[in-house]
């Protein structure tokens, strides 16, 4: 049966009105993937490494910038290490974090965070560069990386969906596939196209904005709260340092109205330390943010189809999980789909539908703790909790697992019974 093109986003419609348009058949790829970042590179590149022909879409050319901060948890760093990237990265430049200081209801947690597969370091690697390694890494194993190519509809066979066309140079391009992956980010495209639903959802709660700033001296990643926001500073490549600030979701429109004079007096009124030391050093950027922090999953797998990354689960970013999220969600649907790509169509739906449970366990915990913190909703006896741990190292790095969605507030709270 031949792939057709229908949907919400008929292009059929568009075909009506513009006929003269010619679409190229390409050749057929066992996986095609929309998006190339911190999701759908690695998701291409460990499926290329296991021999399958996979086809990877972005609409960016890389290097490329997106509004993110950039720190990785010890689960991400261990995953550039496991794909034999970390070098790569660490050559970019990024120093290394060894210590996070969590200042918050009067006390101050200062130390490091658990090891995970023997990882005691993070990093955080500006996006530009982070990005276009990831991108690079794919194609070094056999993927075909088409940037500046954006998504234009899904072909279905029947119900399934069995490939793309896309735009690329002014031309228009259809592939077919077994498997179709949106790792397209919060603002889905072939989520909405194929109609995933979302459920867990907990809105949006914060916006937040940042700016690089030179100048500074590196203290590690620091998060304090005050003053109706919380201020993060984290050391990222060229000796900048990322200076963000997350307000509530009702300040949005005031901070909005004039950024500026919001994200120097939040920094004013909750670190003025660090207030005074940003008139020594240099903003090197724009103010950027993002005031869309939702907090959600979406159905991440159905008929020849499925979501990895921001896709199909996002988080506000107060906890920095997005991009350790997003590489482990790429090791599990890789794992699952290796071996379902040499079966029928019944067993790949079999390992997507796998991949998605497997991805909802995993990340319930931190999901549950991000949401918790963005709301600004303390569990009740964490402030006691955090105040009687901060002069325990050992409480200190549990308290930080608690941050990385290792542990759960439970967990941590038993803790303080222990000690
Ligand atoms: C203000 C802010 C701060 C953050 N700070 C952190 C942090 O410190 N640490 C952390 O881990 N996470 C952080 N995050 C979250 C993190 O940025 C995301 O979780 C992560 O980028 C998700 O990666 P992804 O690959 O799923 O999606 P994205 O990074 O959104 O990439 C999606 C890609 O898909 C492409 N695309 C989209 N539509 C199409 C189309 N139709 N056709 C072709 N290509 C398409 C886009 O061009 C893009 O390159 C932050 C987020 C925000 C907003």
């Amino acid at each position: 049966m031949p792939a057709t093109q229908r949907g919400p986003a008929d292009p059929a419609r568009a075909d009506a009105l513009t006929p003269r348009r010619t679409i190229e058949a390409m050749d057929d790829y066992d996986v095609i993937i929309i998006g190339a970042r911190c999701a759908g590179s690695p998701t291409a590149m460990l499926l290329a490494r296991a021999g399958a022909r996979v086809l990877l879409l972005d609409r960016a050319t890389f290097p490329s910038d997106t509004v993110s901060t950039h720190y990785v948890h010890h689960a991400g760093v261990a995953r550039l290490a496991s794909w034999g990237l970390l070098e790569e990265v660490l050559a970019t430049g990024c120093p290394p974090i060894e210590r996070v200081a969590f200042h918050a209801a009067g006390a101050v947690l200062d130390g490091r965070p658990p090891e995970v597969d023997g990882v005691r370091t993070g990093y955080a690697p500006r996006r530009t560069e982070l990005d276009a390694v990831l991108v690079a890494a794919a194609s070094r194993a056999g993927a075909d990386v088409r940037q500046g190519a954006s998504l234009r509809a899904p072909l279905y066979q029947g119900d399934r969906v069995a490939g793309v066309t896309f735009a690329e140079g002014g031309r228009e391009y259809s592939a077919r596939a077994r498997v179709v992956i949106g790792a397209d980010g919060k603002h889905s495209t072939l989520a909405r196209v194929v109609g995933a639903r979302p459920y867990r959802d907990e809105g949006v709660q914060g916006c937040m904005y940042y700016a690089y700033w030179s100048g500074l001296p590196d203290e590690g990643f620091r998060v304090h709260t005050g003053a109706g926001c919380t201020v993060i500073v984290i050391p990222t490549n060229d000796g900048n340092t990322v200076v963000a600030v997350g307000w509530p979701r009702e300040a949005f429109g005031r901070v909005k109205s004039d950024v500026e004079a919001h994200y120097t007096e939040a920094l004013r009124q909750t670190v003025p330390e660090l207030h005074a030391a940003l008139a020594q050093g240099r903003r090197e950027s724009r103010i950027v943010g993002d005031g869309d922090l939702a907090n959600r999953y979406r159905t991440s797998s159905g008929p020849g189809w499925a979501l990895v990354g921001d896709a199909g689960h996002v988080k506000d970013p107060l906890c920095a999980l997005g991009i350790t999220d997003a590489f482990v969600q790429a090791d599990l649907l890789s794992r699952r789909l290796t071996g379902a790509l040499g079966e029928g169509s019944a067993a790949i739906d079999r390992a997507t539908a796998g991949y998605a449970a497997e991805r909802d366990q995993a990340t319930s915990v931190s999901f549950r703790t991000c949401s918790a913190l963005a709301k600004g909703e303390m569990p009740e006896g964490l402030p006691e909790a955090m105040k009687d741990a901060s002069g325990d190292p050992e409480r200190v790095t549990e308290f930080f697992g608690l941050q990385a969605g290792l542990l759960s507030f439970e967990d941590f709270l038993a803790g303080a019974s222990r000690s």
